[in-house]
């Protein structure tokens, strides 16, 4: 297909502003898949995006689509994350793309999802298609969105088109805008091979399949390639396109969007974000990468079962792949023995491994509260980033201890705004600006510590507002805080993996709430179990849990098998999720204590 005949575009959105929806009807317009095999939200194929309703990792699918000038096109839409956590993602997609359509909820408006992504599109140049979805919605107030998206975002909103992904209106309204508006790619055809990985998979027979875009030359089967980066070569056994399905053809051009397996078995040796090109011109310039995605919360993960540590290394090695902001590498913890220490994006990231791991990789895993990365002055001048409590210098060998801060820009209807500045102000926010966008929407401006923010801030921000409220942070530099460590000791011994890094002036309630909570979530045991938190060698709460009396069967007497029987298929299931402790069984939920006290 020649360039001018191409179209590459993405879709960005607020989550739940209709982006997989419009998707959806986009491919069954285009009869690029068939009717029988629609289900809703197609492109989002994982059954955890099904579940939850998300999307987590970008999707590509190409579209033929015959436009009224009589013309065939190829347009490849590449779907994006909407989550607060996933904007690596979408800047991703967009270095794949000429331009975007520029969802928005006609009954809903301009999120602070909305403005970061359009921020994005606009670093990367994209031709931005502003669509106002949801007009069937009874309370759908185009024009009052559309004033909003031009009053916010500066753009011109008086081609945009009135659409419902759901009941199909506006559909070929968007396909033509975007073969008129979209740029066509560069016709680079004749020049040297260059294409952009965006995204890759591990599959187990074919080894790394990878999702790029044909910036710059062609592709075909049987090509000796040369990735710039790892500075490895492979030969293509494969090539094709996303239709959405894969299949295969035999070249691919300047401005194409496809997929290839080259035998590629180590997962490194094909990042996203590297330059493919050919062995026979590896000199040329390689494509601007991405930047590096920098996880800002770490956490542990254990096996529950020991001998699963191997597994559990293959298996982050491959989804790691997969996902590039996942960070990880072993730890050792005197608690919970050989694990890993993991960097996510943010908690929602976080959960999502969590699960992919346990469902698609069979393990099972005790998790660790997250922390941020804090910054350790010590005494000799040295800098050290912490990403684990327990490793804190103690305060006879630092000088100070800095913590990550974030700008936090909440967009809310007018009337939760004292409610969100209370919990900005309970988290040691520092309010910044507030201002007055349109009919009663606020935008409200932070400065909050990233530990205050990665905990439940997110979701408090959600029940507090009944959901309208939506926000988005970045990381704006360390700052120096009186923060010290709370050691929390169950039967006697300090639990590592239960320390945690907090501000001086909260480390007393804290310590205990985390003693009170604990003494809720361990069972009771044959022998008296004591809970304390200390801060050095000072014990600042203190528990305990009664030892257990009787035998629990023994309420049990006698004849009753079937409820003998559920009895103990009840404590064998809560067994699963247990870690030795020295003596004392502890459950996951324990370790997870923080994120749940009231
Ligand atoms: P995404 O998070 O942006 O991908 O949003 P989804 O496509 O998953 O849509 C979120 C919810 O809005 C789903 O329940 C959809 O059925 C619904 N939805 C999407 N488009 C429309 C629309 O045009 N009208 C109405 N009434 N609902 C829609
Ligand atoms: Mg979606």
């Amino acid at each position: 297909v020649p360039a001018a005949r191409i179209r590459n575009f993405c879709i960005i959105a607020h989550i739940d502003h209709g982006k997989s929806t419009l998707a959806d009807r986009l491919l069954q317009v285009t009869g690029t898949v068939e009717q029988r095999q629609m289900k809703e939200q197609f492109l989002d194929n994982m059954d955890l995006e099904r579940e939850r309703g998300i999307t987590i990792k970008l999707q590509a699918a190409r579209m033929n689509y015959k436009a009224k000038d009589g013309q065939e096109y190829v347009l490849n839409l590449i779907d994006t994350p909407g989550h607060v956590d996933f904007s690596y993602e979408v800047s991703r997609s967009l270095a794949a793309c000429e331009g975007a359509l520029l969802v928005v909820d006609a009954s809903q408006g301009v999120e602070a999802q909305t403005l970061a992504n359009v921020y994005l599109a606009l670093e990367h140049d994209l031709e931005i298609i502003p669509v106002l979805n949801k007009i069937d919605l009874p309370g759908a107030e185009p024009s009052r969105v559309a004033g909003e998206i031009e009053e916010i975002i500066g753009l011109d909103c008086s081609g945009a088109i009135l659409a419902s992904a759901k009941e199909g209106i506006g559909i070929d309204e968007i396909l033509e805008t975007i073969v008129e508006k979209v740029p066509p790619p560069k016709d680079t055809v004749n020049d040297k091979l260059r294409a952009l990985i965006f995204d890759s998979y591990y599959d187990s027979y074919r080894g790394v399949i990878v999702y790029f875009r044909v910036m710059d030359g062609k592709l075909k089967k049987k090509d000796k390639i040369y990735l710039m980066a790892s500075g490895k070569e492979f030969e293509i056994d494969e090539i094709g396109i996303l239709a959405p399905t894969q299949k295969q053809v035999d070249e691919l051009h300047a401005g194409e969007v496809g997929y290839l397996s080259a035998s590629i078995r180590a997962v490194g040796d094909a990042r996203v974000g590297d330059t493919i090109t050919l062995s026979s011109a590896k000199s040329i310039e390689a494509l601007p990468g991405y930047a590096e995605a920098n996880p800002m919360v770490f956490c542990g993960m254990f096996p529950i079962d020991a001998d699963q540590f191997e597994d559990l290394r293959e298996a982050l090695d491959k989804l790691s792949l997969n996902d590039a902001a996942l960070h990880f590498e072993p730890e050792t913890s005197s608690a919970m023995g050989f694990g890993f220490r993991c960097g996510f994006l943010g908690l929602l990231h976080m959960e999502i491994v969590q699960e992919r791991l346990e469902r698609e990789y069979n393990l099972d895993l005790i998790i660790t509260a997250p922390s941020v990365v804090y910054k350790v002055i010590t005494l000799k001048g040295e800098e050290l980033y912490i990403d684990n409590p327990s490793r804190l210098p103690s305060p006879n060998e630092r000088q100070h201890i800095e913590e990550p801060y974030v700008k936090v820009e909440m967009i809310t209807p007018e009337i939760y705004v004292g409610t969100l500045m209370e919990l900005s102000q309970n988290r040691r926010g520092i309010f910044k600006d507030m201002k007055y966008l349109t009919q009663g929407r606020t935008t409200l401006t932070y400065e909050l510590p990233l530990a205050e923010v990665v905990t439940d801030f997110f979701d408090q921000m959600k029940s507090r507002s009944r959901g309208y409220a939506s926000m988005e942070y970045h990381l704006i530099g360390y700052r120096e805080n009186p923060l010290v460590k709370l050691d929390i000791m169950i039967n006697g011994d300090p639990v590592d993996s239960l320390a945690m890094i907090v501000h001086r002036d909260k480390a007393y309630n804290l310590g205990r709430s985390m003693a009170e909570k604990l003494k809720e979530l361990i069972p009771r045991h044959q022998f008296k179990v004591p809970i304390q938190a200390s801060i050095g060698s000072k014990v600042i709460a203190s528990e305990h849990i009664p030892a257990l009396r009787k035998d629990v069967l023994a309420k049990c007497y006698g004849g009753d098998i079937s409820r003998k029987k559920k009895l103990l298929q009840k404590q064998a299931k809560g067994k699963k999720r247990m870690k030795s402790v020295g003596t004392v069984d502890v459950p996951q939920e324990a370790f997870m204590a923080v994120l749940r006290l009231d």
